[in-house]
């Protein structure tokens, strides 16, 4: 397994590597979930290139930049046993040289919820994950599904800008109490940890009344932020996959995602559940889609 730090070095390896070529970018300190991106990547590819790069652009000013976890030697230990080729972990002043003048801006799929309450994160992502994309030029890229609306922006990018790339989306990965694996979990005490579950016990509350075909989200939300406790909500919401805006009431049949953001502490925790509303219910005549009218 090659580690590589600077860019032109990058390009030289990949512009001699086997294709297909996979790509995981990820912030490293990595678990289960970002193994499970690049053993998903090893059986398609021929070549497996991971990115561990903590960028500065996505985090806020009062956000976790500065204490984020960084364990290059494990991630990398990690990551040689899962069999992956190559390893891009560049310096912020690779990456960064000067200031960004050019960026990407995600506008209406960074205007609820992550992109709410986090200004300026999604032009972040988006920014270097096209940065990433023109160094490592992959065949395809891997990404978690546990965050639902950068997965989004990403395809949304992707779409827009007309890259020459496929998004693999990629099941969240739990612990057997439900959490889903995050690098940040590591600030949980002990107690945290415990009420931490508590976050996918209400998105379940929820994607089990979608599932048995209620259409209307403001009660079941209500009846799972019961669940949450004594996680704090930031927010708790219906939408649908490729837009996130909220939406007041679903369509049997169709696919949406239960999101939901929550403290533990100051620690901050998201998740979602991807869930196909029940037919139990009946669609108010006017939300009826065109596809679900006979
Ligand atoms: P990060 O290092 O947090 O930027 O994550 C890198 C990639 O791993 C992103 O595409 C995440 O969505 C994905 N990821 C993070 N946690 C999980 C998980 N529990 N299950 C699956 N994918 C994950």
């Amino acid at each position: 397994m090659e580690v590589i730090t600077a860019i032109a070095q990058m390009r030289h390896a990949v512009a001699h590597a086997p294709r297909p070529l996979g790509f995981v970018p990820t912030m490293g300190a990595l678990h289960a979930g970002h193994a499970a991106l690049v053993r998903r990547a090893r059986r398609e590819c021929a070549t497996v290139a991971v990115s561990i790069f903590v960028n500065p652009l996505q985090f806020g000013p009062s956000e976790d930049f500065e204490r984020y976890p960084r364990d290059l030697d494990a991630d990398c230990r990690l990551l040689a046993d899962v069999g992956v080729d190559i390893v891009f972990a560049p310096g912020v002043d690779a990456m960064y040289p000067r200031p960004p003048d050019v960026v990407v801006v995600p506008d209406r799929l960074a205007r609820f919820f992550e992109g709410e309450r986090r200004p300026g994160h999604f032009r972040g992502v988006a920014t270097v994950v096209l940065k990433l994309l023109n160094v490592v030029r992959p065949e395809r890229a891997y990404f978690g599904q546990k965050d639902a609306q950068q997965l989004a922006v990403v395809q949304r990018m992707v779409f827009d800008l007309n890259l020459d790339v496929e998004i693999v989306a990629c099941e969240t990965v739990r612990d057997a109490d439900g959490l889903a694996l995050s690098s940040r979990n590591r600030y949980l005490s002990e107690e945290e940890r415990r009420a931490a579950p508590h976050l996918y016990a209400a998105l379940r509350e929820a994607a089990r009344r979608l599932e048995a075909g209620d259409l209307h989200t403001e009660p079941l939300l209500v009846a799972a932020r019961r669940e949450l406790p004594p996680l704090r909500e930031d927010y708790l919401a219906v939408v649908r996959p490729q837009l996130f805006e909220p939406v007041d009431a679903v369509v049997p049949g169709e696919d949406v995602l239960v999101i939901g953001a929550a403290f533990a502490g100051t620690t901050r925790l998201i998740d979602n559940i991807r869930v196909r509303v029940g037919a139990a219910g009946e669609a108010p005549a006017d939300r009826r889609s065109p596809e679900h009218v006979s």
